[in-house]
This record gives C-alpha cells, structure tokens and sequence, in this order.
C-alpha cells in the first residue's frame, strides 16, 4: 500500500513516544495496511485472545484473516509497537452510532493488547498487568488528543461487534472506566528509574551499555536505526543514529554524544553502572 492518502496515521510512533511510552516501530508499519484511511474517528481495542500473542503476528494475520490485523500492539510488559499506518482488519461486522454498518476498519484506530481475556464477566482489570492497563490508556489518550476527540471516541471491539460477531473483547476491561481513565490521563511521561548521571557514551566507547543504546535505538526507532548491528562498539552508524534520535527530539543538543538529557528521553536502560 503506497501511503499516499495523507489520512493515514503516519504520525502514530511520534505521537506515542511524545506521551512517554515505550514505542518500538515493526520495519515497514508505514506502508502496511489494506489501503488507505477515510477520516479517523476514534479508537477500538481489542484483546488478542492469548497472553504472548506478539505484533509479528498481528502484523502477518491468520489463514482466515490476512494482517495486518491491527495498528498497534501493546504487549504485557507496556511496550506499544506500531505495525501499521494502512486500514486494519480488525472490525468485522458490527455497529455504533458514529460508524457506518459494517464499515469500522476505514475509520477506527484498532488497538491489540496480548491479553487472554480471561472471560467476559471477569471484573474490571483483572489479569491485566498494570503496565499494560496503563500505556493502553496512556494510547488511547494520545490518539484522542491528536485526533481533537474526547474520551467518548474509544470504544470496544464488544461494545461494536458484541450483538453482530459475539465478541467479547477486551475481555475483564469495563469500557465506562477505561473511558474515565482516558479522559483523566494527563500524559505526562513519567521519568524512568535508572539513575542516568554517570550516563556518558561517545564515539569510540565500548561494553554492555552501549549494546544497549544499540539495542534501544534499533527497537524503538526502526525507522532510522533498524539496520544497527548492536555489537557493543560507539561507532560511526551509532553516532548517526543518536544524532538523528536528537534531532528529532525537542530540547536535546545535538552533538551525537550520550549524556544524562539523552539517555532520559531515550529511555535507556542502565546496565553497566559501576560495574
Ligand atoms: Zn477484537
């Protein structure tokens, strides 16, 4: 699908990672889909029916059912992968008051969660990691606010398709709360644990912590920085991909070196401190 329709959802990986979270880009989001977005109205989300469902498989589909399946995919430990920017069969027949008859998928941002669901009379958040429930709502909130809606615009794929399809996802999630929760959420990225003051990785530095720039930049930043070999070595093919990491990033000098303000917006993991 050339993404020539400038109602695509191009912006998602930005607008995700601007609202702090953990965003990895599966290579090729921007040009997967079943053709173009007609105008967004909202989100719908989904669970995927297993726990360890990944967005690969989301992305590549079913036999019955060819992906991708959905544009995001939030796994339990809070990580949200964009995998496509195109429509996504995730809808199926159904209704709602703002969406045309069996016609969702051109209109809604579809939003997978690897969750079993547990059952459909299962209480609110039950089985539901916190990190998840959280960069769900923290999602959804995102989409909401660049789409100009309110929390309103967020509904479940029962609430859609429950009379049409029997469905009952998102399973143990009460859309009423989820909707307050969406409403309530500020977006204020929370700062991470690691302590980043010893942080200073530049070109010709080498060990564990910079395998591990190398890792984050290539998982959250694929667009860029997929193709980086993480081989523990500051070389030239890192510094590029730091430099364009801060010159995307508001705020950031860029000089290509890792320093505290860098590896706070990069979300680095600490692995070597003190070692
Ligand atoms: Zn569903």
């Amino acid at each position: 699908m050339p993404a020539v329709w400038s109602g695509d959802p191009l912006w998602l990986a930005d607008v995700l990672r601007a609202a702090g979270l953990d965003v990895r880009e599966l290579p090729g989001w921007r040009d997967r889909g079943h053709g173009d977005f007609a105008d967004i109205r909202g989100v719908m989300v989904h669970h995927t029916g297993s726990d360890g469902a990944t967005a690969e498989s989301i992305a590549r589909g079913r036999p019955d059912l060819p992906g991708p399946l959905s544009a995001l995919h939030i796994a339990r430990s809070g990580a949200v992968t964009v995998v496509a920017a195109g429509v996504s069969w995730h809808a199926g027949e159904g209704s709602y008051p703002w969406l045309p008859v069996n016609g969702a998928n051109r209109h809604m941002i579809g939003i997978e969660c690897a969750n079993s669901g547990t059952s459909p009379s299962a209480p609110h958040r039950t089985h539901w990691p916190d990190a998840q429930y959280v960069a769900l709502v923290r999602s959804c909130a995102a989409i909401c606010r660049r789409l100009g809606r309110s929390a309103d615009r967020v509904i479940g794929h029962k609430e859609y398709a429950g009379r049409a399809q029997g469905k009952w996802d998102p399973g143990a999630i009460d859309m009423d709360i989820l909707r307050r929760d969406v409403a309530d959420d500020r977006g204020v990225p929370e700062p991470p644990d690691d302590d980043y003051s010893d942080i200073l990785l530049k070109r010709g530095s080498r060990g564990p912590q910079v395998a591990e720039l190398q890792r984050r930049l290539k998982a959250a930043y694929a667009s860029y920085a997929g193709n980086l070999v993480v081989d523990g070595v500051f070389g030239p093919d890192t510094e590029a991909a730091v430099r364009e990491f801060q010159r995307r990033t508001p705020g950031l000098v860029v000089d290509g070196i890792v320093g505290p303000a860098t590896a706070w917006a990069l979300r680095l993991r600490v692995v070597s401190a003190r070692a």
